[in-house]
């Protein structure tokens, strides 16, 4: 099957967008552009073949063609030099001779979720087009007349009550798209080059068997100006979230086949000293025998390890990256990734980043941060706690094996549990919550309630209820961030080396109980009424503040250390304003100080 993509348009409505740049090169938040994102998804789809029309600015998209994780696919560029005056019908007659498979074809602004293309190439029926029933008719785009399932027509000046939102992404078998180009040959012969190709279509379509296929519960939608990119840049990311690779079991297996789906021969592993001690560690290096190992990082990392990762990974021309460890080893590889795509600079944080299309398959060796589901990376930069956020740092896979936690040292398991509950509590009560990231939560906190004495007992199928837990944990604070507890936390590590989950531990009933006492300063616009549900859901969950707190009691953690009036002056200047912002009720900072002093028992 080929794909065949039409990229010849113009742009206009796109405005400054498109006056430097092809408008199928607009970048969405993730930072890819429209066309990147198209090439990868349908090449890992497994189409090598590919047929696309240009006009202006062609040599944008020839370069996107030229990415490193597309050399094993063929372009065939068809240019189009009246591009200016011909509508597409001009484009498809261009490349009519090109065009002779079977065909997945579609228009180059079109923003798609990957299980819809996943859905459309696996249909079995041959001929399929993009229809919605649900949606409200657009005004100016196209919409198909339906007879019994089939499309009759496309047009973008048809309303009747048989008529529906389209979308131009079409499966034809060859002798439906051959009957097409019959047809547009015919029309652009008669020198009707301004009209749409569907025009052509239009005049066979009651003859042909093209199936309306329902993208209903997926996402597609083009982008014409600078409202739709902004609108629909945020409505994808929301499926890419959702839509993240998870894989429960073996880790050998799993990692010989994503490399091999992806074509990628020598991945950059990133690990620490724990590697070894894990069970795969000897089979490992049989499963994956080009690697390149980089361990060269601290617990809770420093920018200048990820530089030295990002050194080896240019150096060594690695095409894949695998993170095994916590979150440590997992923000780590998300930061090597992210900064390995730009250009050789002095800071890199400063950088507005590019998207990288190197897959990234994260596997948690600690239940707790989450991380191999969020788009966040801790590092620390000059002693200070850097978040690094980007769309694009979302590991393409997480592949989760509790048999993976048999090694943590007790100490670590029980702080890392304590990290995936307080991620589930505050991303229940944070300001960015919706039922999306409500549902994840309440599932991570119920699943830890229930299982959490028997997986720091070492019962491996409570191992495994943990291990999702914490990965649902992440996908929640994902969409909600964390809040007061989290922003608390940091410095409370970085001043005393206690580990992470564990001062997050010690600050959040200090923050439940400000929240819970202070309702009328509710900040979350959905009001106090909406925080009562929430600690209403809370008390079920886990049995309120005190419940959190019988369940810190029995894990037996250390006592907080002591705090001299230096160290406390420190923790209430670090906390991150911007943190603060997503917790319902904002800590001023004599309230910073008082729960400071109240974790420290300092009088
Ligand atoms: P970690 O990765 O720092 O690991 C803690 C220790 O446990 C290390 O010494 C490690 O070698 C060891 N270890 C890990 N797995 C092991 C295993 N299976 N067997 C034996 N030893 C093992 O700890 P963590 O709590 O997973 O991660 C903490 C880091 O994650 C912090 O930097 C924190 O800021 C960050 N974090 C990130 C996110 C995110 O969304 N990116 C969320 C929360 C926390």
């Amino acid at each position: 099957m080929k794909a065949v993509i039409f990229n010849s348009g113009l742009g206009k409505r796109m405005g400054e967008y498109t006056k430097c740049g092809h408008k199928s090169m607009v970048r969405l938040l993730s930072g890819e552009a429209i066309f990147e994102r198209q090439l990868r998804m349908l090449s890992e789809c497994g189409i090598t073949e590919f047929v696309i029309t240009v006009g202006p600015f062609k040599e944008q998209l020839i370069e996107a063609s030229r990415a490193p994780h597309l050399s094993h696919c063929n372009f065939t560029f068809v240019e189009n030099p009246v591009y200016d005056t011909t509508n597409y019908i001009y484009s498809m007659y261009l490349a009519r001779d090109y065009i002779d498979d079977d065909v997945i074809m579609l228009h180059g602004d079109l923003v798609f979720d990957r299980e819809l293309l996943k859905a459309v190439l696996s249909d079995p029926q041959p001929n399929i087009a993009t229809v919605n029933r649900k949606r409200a008719l657009p005004e100016k785009d196209f919409k198909a007349r339906v007879k019994d399932g089939r499309i009759q027509e496309v047009s973008i000046s048809i309303f009747d009550p048989d008529c529906f939102a389209f979308q131009p992404m079409y499966k034809l078998d060859k002798a439906t798209i051959s009957a097409w180009l019959a047809r547009v040959c015919d029309f652009v012969d008669a020198g009707n080059c301004g009209v749409y190709a569907e025009n052509a279509m239009n005049e066979i379509f009651p003859s042909l068997d093209v199936r309306e296929f329902s993208y209903e519960n997926y996402f597609i939608d083009e982008i014409d100006c600078p409202e739709d990119l902004a609108r629909v840049s945020s409505e994808i990311r929301r499926f890419d979230f959702r839509q993240q690779n998870i894989i429960c079991g073996d880790v050998c297996g799993n990692v010989k086949n994503i490399m091999e789906k992806h074509k990628a021969v020598r991945p950059l592993v990133v690990c620490d000293a724990a590697f070894d001690k894990l069970p795969i560690a000897k089979s490992f290096a049989d499963a994956v025998p080009n690697a390149v190992y980089f361990s060269d990082f601290s617990p809770n990392p420093l920018y200048d390890d990820a530089v030295k990762g990002v050194e080896l990974m240019r150096k060594e021309g690695c095409d894949f990256i695998i993170s095994v460890g916590g979150g440590s080893a997992i923000d780590t590889a998300k930061v090597i990734k992210l900064f390995s795509a730009d250009e050789v600079c002095e800071n890199y944080l400063e950088n507005a980043h590019k998207f990288n299309p190197t897959v990234h398959l994260a596997i948690p060796t600690t239940a707790g941060t989450g991380s191999e589901s969020t788009r966040y990376a801790v590092i620390y930069y000059k002693g200070e706690k850097q978040s690094v956020t980007s769309d694009s740092i979302l590991p393409e896979y997480a592949l989760l094996d509790p048999t993976l936690l048999k090694t943590l040292p007790l100490g670590q398991k029980k702080a890392t549990l304590l990290d995936a509950l307080c991620q589930a509590i505050e991303s229940m009560w944070s300001v960015n919550s919706d039922d999306e990231s409500a549902e994840y939560a309440a599932k991570a906190i119920e699943l830890i309630a229930d299982n959490y004495k028997a997986y720091i007992d070492g019962e491996e199928a409570a191992a495994q209820k943990i291990s999702r837990a914490a990965n649902i944990a992440g996908k929640a604070i994902n969409i909600t961030q964390t809040t007061a507890a989290h922003a608390m936390s940091y410095k409370i590590t970085s001043l005393f080396g206690i580990p992470h989950g564990a001062a997050v531990a010690l600050c959040l009933p200090h923050v439940w109980r400000l929240i819970t006492e202070n309702m009328d300063r509710c900040n979350d616009k959905r009001g106090a009424s909406h925080l009562e549900r929430v600690f209403k859901r809370l008390s079920e969950l886990v049995g309120g503040v005190e419940g959190f707190q019988k369940i810190y009691s029995s894990l037996d953690m250390p006592s907080a250390p002591d705090c001299t009036a230096d160290q406390l002056r420190v923790l209430v200047s670090s906390v991150n304003p911007t943190r603060l912002g997503n917790n319902p009720v904002t800590p001023t900072a004599e309230e910073l100080e008082k729960m400071y002093r109240q974790i420290f028992s300092i009088s």
